[in-house]
């Protein structure tokens, strides 16, 4: 059995479920907290509650180990969830018990009402049921006179006092830790998948679902399509290269395509509109001359990287149709002019460029 160790864990975290992340750092406070809570009941010699907080920390600590077997299953998971429900449940009810309502361990079930919607992805009913029981719990400990007192005199009003003012600080720690951990994550979590939804994880460029962005640019900003230009480029015998070479060595040919039209431009929205299809977007294209040095350029670009394959280092060539928009056009008007471009230098011999 291998274990993991905390950073690793924590990798693992990041690139899983963000709910699992936020659970392992909250079980990583609750064990410090239970430190604390340990040398308090030693020192004013609440000995049940001291026993108690061995045992919190030791699970606490077994469970944050735990987590880092990489063979844990989705049972498991449950379970901890459960022993740390119990625990927290248990712990609360026993110290209010011991040291009445004033102490504040009453705060800490609110904890079990609260945080399982930051948790887990809560579906399931018995989930539901744990809300509702530690919500009945709390109505108990709240309102029953038997809670008001606790049954141990062995600490003065001040005492209580003071590790009231504690829990308060803990509580409300927990809550902004607990919070930020929450938005942290689901922050980064929508960033992943916004950026996952307008990429091509291939090469990393924008795929056609980015389009949209840009129709919604030029609709606030028309004056903005006046020397902007598109650049529509096609490899050349790709389906030759594939057939020859591999798949993976057609992969790697486009990887570099990307690569190769990153280093030569910049200032350009450039997407993997199809297959082994390129569009580029510029903005300040002057006129056609300058666009047709800036394609020449692109051409000798991806012409000068060949690929390594396992026959050997194999170039290959792309073909490029280009315009630029005119008053009133449409992107869709400026693609098609592109397209037909393209269709010219295919078939006036590849390995060109024509602009129209
Ligand atoms: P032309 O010079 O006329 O453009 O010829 P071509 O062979 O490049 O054109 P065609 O459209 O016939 O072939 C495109 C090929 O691109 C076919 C398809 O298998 C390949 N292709 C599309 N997407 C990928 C991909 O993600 N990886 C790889 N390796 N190949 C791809
Ligand atoms: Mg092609
Ligand atoms: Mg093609």
């Amino acid at each position: 059995m291998r274990f993991a160790g905390i950073s690793e864990i924590t990798q693992q975290l990041k690139n899983e479920n963000f709910y699992w992340k936020i659970g392992f750092y909250a079980l990583i406070l609750a064990g410090l907290v239970h430190g604390l809570f340990l040398l308090v009941f030693a020192a004013i010699g609440l000995l049940p509650m001291a026993l108690f907080n061995i045992g919190s920390v030791a699970l606490y600590g077994v469970i944050v180990f735990a987590l880092g077997v990489p063979t844990l299953q989705s049972k498991d998971d449950r379970l901890i969830g459960w022993l740390v429900y119990g625990e927290i449940l248990a712990h609360n009810v026993a110290a209010t018990f011991f040291l009445g309502r004033e102490a504040g361990f009453d705060l800490y079930l609110f904890l079990l009402v609260g945080l399982p919607f930051f948790i887990f992805s809560y579906s399931r009913p018995v989930y539901l049921l744990r809300i509702v029981f530690a919500s009945f719990v709390i109505l108990v400990i709240e309102l029953c006179p038997c809670f008001a007192d606790g049954s141990f005199h062995g600490a003065s009003h001040g005492v209580i006092l003071s590790i009231r003012a504690m829990n308060v600080a803990v509580f409300l720690f927990t809550l902004v830790f607990l919070s930020y951990l929450y938005t942290s994550s689901e922050r980064q979590t929508r960033e992943r998948l916004t950026r996952d939804l307008y990429r091509d994880p291939l090469t990393g460029l924008y795929n056609r679902r980015y389009t949209s962005k840009l129709l919604r640019k030029w609709r606030y900003e028309p004056e903005s399509l006046e020397k902007t230009a598109l650049i529509l480029m096609d490899l050349d015998h790709f389906k030759r290269l594939n057939d020859r070479y591999g798949h993976d060595c057609g992969d790697e040919a486009l990887k570099r395509t990307a690569e190769a039209l990153q280093e030569a431009l910049y200032d350009v929205v450039a997407f993997r509109w199809g297959g082994e299809e390129f569009l580029l977007v510029l903005d300040s294209v002057p006129d056609d001359e300058v666009l047709r040095h800036i394609a020449e350029r692109i051409r000798s670009a991806v012409a000068a990287k060949p690929i390594e394959c396992p026959q050997g280092e194999i170039p290959f060539t792309a073909s490029i149709g280009a315009t630029r928009f005119l008053s009133d056009d449409s992107f869709y008007t400026a693609l098609t002019r592109a397209d037909k471009a393209l269709y010219r230098a295919k078939e006036t011999g590849r390995d060109r460029v024509i602009v129209l």
